[in-house]
């Protein structure tokens, strides 16, 4: 393991090693960048201010904000001045921030000045918060910027990165309530280290950041790795697919990361076509299934190598597998190969002593240096999650073929049980998207007249398509064993998704129980 503080591992060395090479652009006004010295200078001054505003080790600092230039230093300069930096979604409510504020124990937040009152509002519903910053300019209101010109001397915290908690992500909340995820300095830095050997990063590599920084992969793959490596980050505050397409036109990008709705955007829509998108090397998409003929539709149009996946989770730091760059051929549908100094299980989802066959899916156990030092304040959550022998039980279902190669099912949780047999939503919904009617889709178990679950598709049609729940069945039931036939079939607006492309059964499920339509 990497036994150093996270901002330590990431811009310990970056003014030596990258000076005036960029770190930064703002994606959205290229001339606002910030160089790797600027980087460093900045995030030790804010430190040094944070310090001589009152905070001490062990606070919690809520950082509240779409992805601007500045989101890295305040997040390293907060860990550098000893506390534990909670992401909030720039989306949040007053009453969700305020219910994270809450549970984190967070004393002071930082926003940015159009969300300035939801963050008022938010501390003001839960008191004890020491001071609100805005990390860009506010008229009359205390501003990170502020500090750039302190005298106050760089705090001088020592951190243990075994045991002090850098950051404290919520997950995602598709399976209940989001849980603060604690991880230490040295989950966080070692998996930085994992993953370093299988991306290409390199000083003047440009990567495009518009998946957020609050979410575990934003904050790893989109952040922490391309800092720790030199690389040049254009930051995009939200995904907007023309403003994201003339990104990686105007700034060249050579790589992006993205999730599996930015996939399907590149492979089917149509404005594609009107950008030069040669300087593009790779894709890699994680945080959700991602279909294989869609991955390959999307690389044929681009003319790239296949699509690479990653797996991993807020509660692994995130990674445990990634398709490596050198792989020339990965099977279509794999998410990786094993990270090193990581450990893996595949067991029987009847009985989690044993060990699945070889080949045969199921749930994923993973043991490594990245796992989490567990739920804040959720010690039952946390047994639950992580066994005696520090197994990490994922709730994911997979398999691994001879080579090595992982292949996700789908979530345990997820399964369908029809008559006793598995079924798979991520699979029903891979062959939906892939008839030419069907723009999006999601499948749900729901419970028949008889008391059975079945699967039940809800479906976005493509424009123009007058597809019908018959004709979506039956193609459904010519390419799977008759166990797996999709039951039913409702078409819907849109499918409702997280940021990262989750899809958010849990609303379709409160729909199918309500009636409504
Ligand atoms: P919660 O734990 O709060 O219910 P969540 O599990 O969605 O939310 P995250 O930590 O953001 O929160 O997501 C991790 C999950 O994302 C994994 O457990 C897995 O189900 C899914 N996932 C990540 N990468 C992939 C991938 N490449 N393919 C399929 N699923 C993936
Ligand atoms: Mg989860």
């Amino acid at each position: 393991p990497l036994d150093t503080a996270i901002h330590d591992a990431v811009l310990g060395h970056a003014t030596e090693r990258f000076g005036e090479t960029v770190a930064l652009i703002d994606g959205t006004n290229a001339s606002s960048r910030l160089t790797y010295a600027q980087l460093d200078a900045f995030h030790r001054r804010i430190a040094a201010g944070l310090a001589a505003a009152g905070l001490v080790k062990g606070d919690v600092l809520a950082l509240h904000s779409p992805n601007t230039i500045a989101y890295p230093a305040v997040f390293h300069a907060a860990t550098r001045a000893g506390a534990t930096v909670t992401t909030v979604h720039p989306l949040a409510t007053a009453e969700e921030f305020a219910k994270q504020l809450r549970d984190s124990s967070a004393r002071w937040i930082v926003t940015v000045s159009p969300l300035l009152a939801v963050a008022r509002r938010a501390a003001e519903l839960v008191g004890g918060i020491e001071e609100v910053f805005v990390c860009d300019h506010a008229e009359g209101h205390a501003s990170l910027l502020d500090m750039l010109t302190t005298t106050a001397p760089e705090p001088m915290v020592t951190v243990d990165p075994a045991e002090d908690v850098a950051a404290l992500p919520y997950s995602s909340g598709t399976t209940g309530a989001p849980k603060g995820v604690m991880l230490t300095h040295r989950s966080m830095a070692t998996n930085l280290e994992q993953l370093v050997p299988f991306v290409p990063l390199g000083e003047g590599h440009r990567i495009l950041a518009v998946l957020p920084f609050f979410h575990i992969y934003g904050l790893t793959a989109l952040m922490n790795a391309p800092l720790r490596l030199g690389a040049t980050i254009v930051v995009l505050p939200r995904f907007d697919l023309a403003q994201f397409l003339a990104a990686i036109e105007s700034h060249r990008i050579n790589g992006l990361y993205v999730a599996p709705p930015i996939v399907l955007a590149l492979a089917k829509h149509p404005v594609v076509d009107r950008y030069d998108l040669s300087s593009l090397e790779y894709i890699v998409s994680a945080a959700a299934p991602l279909d294989a003929d869609l991955a390959a539709a999307c690389s044929r149009r681009l003319g790239l190598p296949p699509v690479r996946q990653a797996y991993g989770m807020t509660e692994l730091s995130p990674g445990t597998h990634v398709v490596p760059l050198a792989a020339e051929n990965p099977p279509p549908g794999a998410v990786g190969t094993l990270l090193p100094s990581t450990e893996m299980r595949i067991v029987s989802l009847d009985d989690p002593t044993l060990d699945a066959p070889p080949g045969e899916p199921g749930e994923i156990l993973i043991r490594g240096p990245q796992v989490m030092k567990g739920y804040l304040g959720r010690p039952d959550a946390t047994a639950e999650m992580i066994d005696p022998d520090g197994w990490v039980h994922t709730g994911d279902v997979g398999r691994v073929d001879e080579a090595g190669w992982l292949f996700v099912v789908d979530r345990v949780k997820e399964l369908i049980k029809y008559k006793g047999y598995q079924v798979a939503p991520a699979e029903l919904e891979a062959l939906l998207l892939g008839h030419e009617g069907v723009a999006d889709a999601a499948v749900i178990g729901i419970q028949d007249p008889d008391g059975n679950e079945i699967p039940k598709a809800y479906v976005v049609r493509s424009a123009g398509a007058a597809v019908t729940a018959e004709d979506l069945m039956t193609w459904v039931a010519e390419r799977v064993a008759p166990y797996k036939k999709v039951r039913a079939v409702e078409f819907i607006e849109t499918v409702p998704r997280a940021v990262s492309g989750k899809i958010l059964r849990r609303e379709l499920r409160g729909r199918a129980v309500t009636g409504s339509p």
